[in-house]
């Protein structure tokens, strides 16, 4: 069989049966075929349009409803990661900062995740990756949440004992010193009363009347009594936790007993002048971790800025001791 087609021919003036080209059937057929194919694709559409189940409808608009959520959920994770991240960054910089502990390291605020494939089970859905994605980031928040609670019972424990910590140390002057005229020497190199050469004072002079009241500088146990005829003469040493310890010398009486518990601000005993001195003073000592410091930056209950700089100014003096 031949394709033919009929023509009308200009030269005879008659309609003939003319053979098609090869080309011009291949290009029929493939225009009726793309005809075809378009009008089926609209035929479906338009009978999906027309005569979607109301089940169908019903389940789109369920779909957009939990896209919308999805959305919602994704925001208030940003906001609540954003949360997170102001409280880790306020424990570490102001409470860790004020109790002096290191800041919780990176890893345990983000730890990892481990190599199992956590959300195999979500794969394979046109909104997998969302999902996924979501998933990882409320694991996050919580494995964030877990470190940042333990770091909060932390430092709840060491507010508790800082507390307890401020009690014990030593922080008010050993006398009572009203005019501040009573400290007579302070830190540092001084000449030494009887030798008359210099040497390192490794405490503070308070001249005062003999029988002037001595206090306990800190909450602690009384561990050493003791009465030498010279260097401290009478003088007793506190023990304050924390790795503190006071010593008060040359006293003319001793107030309470080795293994005493005292309290900040209690009578301990009188000022004298009993050992190695030349007049009526208490010598105080404060020792940190078995090293002398200086008693001065320990003077932080009891006085006023301007009080604490006059304080200051007359213990740096290069003058005589007192013992
Ligand atoms: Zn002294």
């Amino acid at each position: 069989m031949k394709w033919t087609q009929r023509r009308f021919n200009p030269d005879t003036l008659r309609v003939e049966q003319v053979p098609l080209s090869r080309r011009e059937i291949l290009r029929g057929v493939a225009l009726r075929g793309l005809l075809v194919l378009g009008i089926g694709a609209s035929s479906v559409w338009l009978v999906d349009q027309l005569f979607q189940s109301p089940a169908d409808r019903a389940r789109d608009r369920e779909i957009a409803f939990l896209e919308g959520q999805l959305g919602d959920i994704r925001e208030e994770m940003t906001l609540m990661e954003a949360a997170m991240e102001d409280i880790s960054e306020r424990d570490d910089a102001v409470y860790r900062t004020i109790l002096g502990v290191p800041p919780v390291p990176e890893h345990l605020r983000h730890p990892g995740i481990g190599g199992v494939d956590r959300h195999a089970e979500v794969r394979g859905h046109v909104h997998s990756e969302e999902v996924s994605a979501l998933r990882a980031r409320v694991a996050g928040l919580q494995r964030s949440l877990v470190a940042q609670s333990k770091s909060l019972d932390e430092v709840t424990d060491m507010a508790l004992e800082f507390e307890k910590r401020l009690e014990s140390i030593p922080a008010i002057q050993p006398v009572r010193n009203e005019d501040l005229g009573r400290m007579a020497s302070g830190w540092g190199y001084r000449i030494h009363p009887i030798y008359k050469v210099r040497k390192f004072h490794y405490g503070m002079d308070f001249s005062a009347p003999q029988g002037t009241e001595v206090f306990a500088t800190g909450d602690g146990v009384v561990v050493k009594v003791k009465r030498l005829y010279n260097g401290y003469g009478r003088h007793i040493v506190i023990r304050h936790g924390f790795g503190y310890e006071t010593l008060y010398a040359h006293m003319s009486k001793s107030l309470v007993r080795r293994g005493d518990k005292v309290q900040r601000g209690q009578v301990i005993g009188h000022v004298g002048s009993t050992g190695t001195s030349t007049s009526s003073h208490l010598h105080y000592e404060v020792h940190k971790d078995g090293v002398k410091v200086n008693p001065a930056h320990y003077y932080f209950n009891d006085l006023s800025p301007l009080e604490y700089e006059a304080m200051l100014e007359a213990s740096e003096v290069e003058n005589q001791s007192l013992d």
